[in-house]
């Protein structure tokens, strides 16, 4: 991300989380309005606390909304002294009790088997180690598949987004948060530091549309989610009707995204400091936190150009008061 942010912005900072801050300065006179915008860099992982030498198997606890049957039968690796590849195993259906087969399993009953018998896992791998799934990106047919695209594709759209524009009036600010995914930590810090007066995150939401969902919501390839709630912010009414105007202004395809739960990066923006404009972005995404995660590329281009108009005009949000 370092070298992405540099080649777009004029500096970039890490602060002590570890969240990326590029600058990029406006050209309007006098006190500039400091716009953000947040996508995070960190996936759902998983913490090892316990490495059994006999075995090769490391007990774990999730690092994020796990759902564990997603976890079963993926592979991951293990960032230790070396990255050590694993397996997530269940017994096999032959062997497993009637009442087992219709339980859903719980996180911490599963383990990682590293396949290492001989003891040397203990060199390897230690308590606190994390380990993430082992996947990656396919197209698959009309879409795009795979693990963590929550957040990397908000990463993708905001730097692509830098990449289509000039410095704008406002003062503009780039952050590639940590640890959204264990509460939104990583951007907290950044909001401090940045003190911005409008804030939007960049990242996905959970579309309507998939299999044996019937409830609404948000579907694939109907464009950029403007989100207006979800269990952690209810955005700006402000930002939600701007980024529609911009949307529609610039015939960029849109949809809004409605919920009380999940959560992003826009509750920090909201709530630092005496709190800023904040809204959020979002793309439609089936099966999220999982391993098979999908969006539509259609979905994500509309994302740029509701990005690009945001960095273009963001300093017409000039707050009240
Ligand atoms: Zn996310």
């Amino acid at each position: 991300m370092r070298p992405e942010l540099e080649a777009t912005c004029d500096q970039v900072d890490v602060d002590a989380m570890g969240s990326l801050l590029g600058f990029r300065a406006g050209t309007g006179d006098g006190a500039r309005y400091r716009v953000m915008l947040a996508a995070h860099m960190d996936e759902i992982g998983l913490m090892v606390t316990h490495v059994d030498a006999a075995t090769g198997f490391l007990n774990i606890i999730p690092l994020g909304g796990w759902d564990a049957r997603t976890l079963v039968s993926q592979r991951v690796v293990v960032h230790g002294r070396e990255a050590v590849d694993g397996v997530v195993g269940t017994p096999p259906v032959h062997v497993l009790k009637p009442e087992d087969r219709d339980r859903a399993p719980k996180l911490t009953d599963l383990v990682i088997d590293t396949g290492i018998l001989d003891g040397r896992i203990t060199d390897l791998v230690r308590p606190g180690d994390v380990a993430t799934r082992s996947r990656r990106l396919q197209q698959m047919g009309d879409l795009i598949s795979g693990k963590a695209l929550d957040d990397r594709v908000g990463v993708f759209i905001m730097l692509e987004a830098l990449r289509m524009t000039e410095p704008a009036t406002a003062d503009l600010y780039a952050v590639a948060a940590v640890q959204e995914e264990v509460g939104l930590r990583g951007s907290r810090t950044a909001t401090h530091r940045v003190n911005p007066h409008v804030g939007v995150a960049i990242d996905t939401c959970p579309s309507g549309d998939g299999p044996g969902q019937t409830g609404g919501g948000t579907k694939l390839g109907d464009g950029a989610a403007i989100r207006v709630a979800d269990a952690s912010a209810i955005a700006s009414h402000r930002v939600v009707e701007f980024l529609e105007r911009l949307a529609v202004d610039r015939g960029i395809p849109h949809q809004f995204h409605v919920s009380d739960k999940g959560g992003t990066d826009t509750a920090s923006l909201q709530l630092a400091r005496d709190g800023s404009l904040a809204g959020c972005i979002s793309i439609p995404s089936r099966y999220g936190h999982s391993s098979v995660e999908a969006c539509h590329p259609g979905d994500i281009q509309a994302c740029i150009d509701l990005t690009v108009a945001l960095i273009e005009h963001a300093h017409e949000l000039i707050p009240e008061g």
